[in-house]
């Protein structure tokens, strides 16, 4: 017994130069005492308090807006400011019974345990939950991205001891190209084909906002028209400083003359992508269907969703940045949640790190 815990301390100190490695051993047997999974979501059982749990709980900490991840009806909700307004905006203002807005950096005693949310750059207001407890460090990052986002505050690596990562898009196979080239794409087309509508399916939060910026900074000013279901979260965004330029409604009633209908050939037009299966989608002149996601990489998926003009555009970090994530990171421990579990654990175990699916369930594949 006496070796092991030597052989551990050893390693602890070996594989990060701080003192507090070794020094958390002595108060915790394990990392499971401070989080562990449930089926409610990861359990703080020291704070008494879940993050991003897929079940109404009395307290909260939420690491951004999409929908798997906050959901209404918690007793309090921890979160950035930003994440509060977003889910008052969905949900409406009972989302629940307590609000408690924190700011990046922001350090929150939850029962003794030290909270606070550093930025994850996956969307407006998402972050990272640091959780610490007498030396021992957890970082949970929810969604997250690296690469650079004009919507959000970018991504800041938190040295940690166990580091619970997602894993969307955890196979080699996914390595998503440079976001303007694909933009570029896009404006191509309009270019190409002038008298035909593009229909640009997006989520409405996140996805729809940055498509749109990344537009704008590519140089195309004119009218975008976005469909109702993305109105209160462009306006949110704008709210935070987010200048999305000239949006209008793609409102087109049934039976409408053609010159009405022409005004939109050539033009963006934005929806959810629910919305591309309804009539609504059909009353544009010629149109064609263009989707931003990662998962535009399998070809496969862009055809059997009938999709003409694939891009490849994803709030989740591929396969490259969720590697250089764990190795920038460099935890004592690799956590693996909603995705590829099995593929990053199997890479993080051959380059030394010892790791661990979650199996946790009730999380979106793209949001
Ligand atoms: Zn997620
Ligand atoms: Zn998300």
């Amino acid at each position: 017994m006496l070796l092991k815990v030597l052989a551990v301390t050893l390693y602890v100190t070996c594989r990060q130069d701080t003192g507090a490695a070794a020094h958390y051993i002595l108060f915790m047997r394990s990392p499971d005492q401070l989080l562990h999974p449930t089926p409610a979501g990861l359990y703080c059982p020291v704070g008494d308090f879940y993050i991003d749990p897929v079940r109404a709980v009395d307290r909260a900490v939420i690491t951004h807006g999409h929908a798997d991840h906050a959901r209404a009806g918690h007793g309090a909700v921890l979160a950035t400011p930003e994440t509060i307004n977003i889910m008052a905006a969905r949900y409406g203002e009972d989302f629940t019974v307590r609000r408690q807005p924190t700011e990046l950096g922001e350090v929150v005693s939850i029962n003794g345990v030290d909270v606070s949310l550093a930025p994850a750059g996956h969307v407006l207001g998402s972050a990272q939950a640091v959780v610490e407890h007498r030396g021992l460090r957890m970082v949970c990052t929810g969604d997250y991205k690296r690469r650079q986002d004009p919507t959000c505050t970018p991504f800041e690596p938190v040295p940690c001891h166990v580091f619970i990562s997602e894993a969307t898009f955890a196979l080699p196979v996914f390595r998503h190209p440079d976001d303007r080239d694909e933009i570029r794409k896009l404006l191509h087309s309009l270019t190409t084909f002038p008298d035909r509508a593009h229909l640009v399916g997006v989520y409405a939060l996140g996805k729809a906002q940055r498509v749109i910026s990344l537009i704008r900074e590519a140089g195309y000013h004119d009218t975008i028209y976005i469909h109702g279901a993305l109105k209160s979260l462009c306006d949110l965004y704008e709210d935070h400083g987010i200048s999305l330029g000239k949006l209008e409604p793609a409102t087109l009633e049934k039976g409408v003359a053609k010159e009405e209908q022409a005004k939109f050939a050539g033009k963006i037009v934005m929806g959810p992508p629910s919305a591309f299966r309804d009539k609504w989608a059909r009353r544009f002149p010629d149109p064609i269907t263009v989707f931003c996601s990662g998962w535009m990489r399998i070809r496969q998926r862009a055809k059997q969703s009938g999709v003409e003009l694939p891009i490849i555009l994803s709030d989740h970090a591929d396969w490259d940045e969720l590697t250089q994530t764990v190795r920038d990171v460099n935890p004592q421990e690799l956590w693996v949640t909603h995705g590829r579990e099995d593929a990053l654990c199997r890479w993080a175990e051959l380059d030394g790190y010892k790791a661990r699916p979650l199996r946790l369930v009730g999380y979106d594949e793209d949001s």
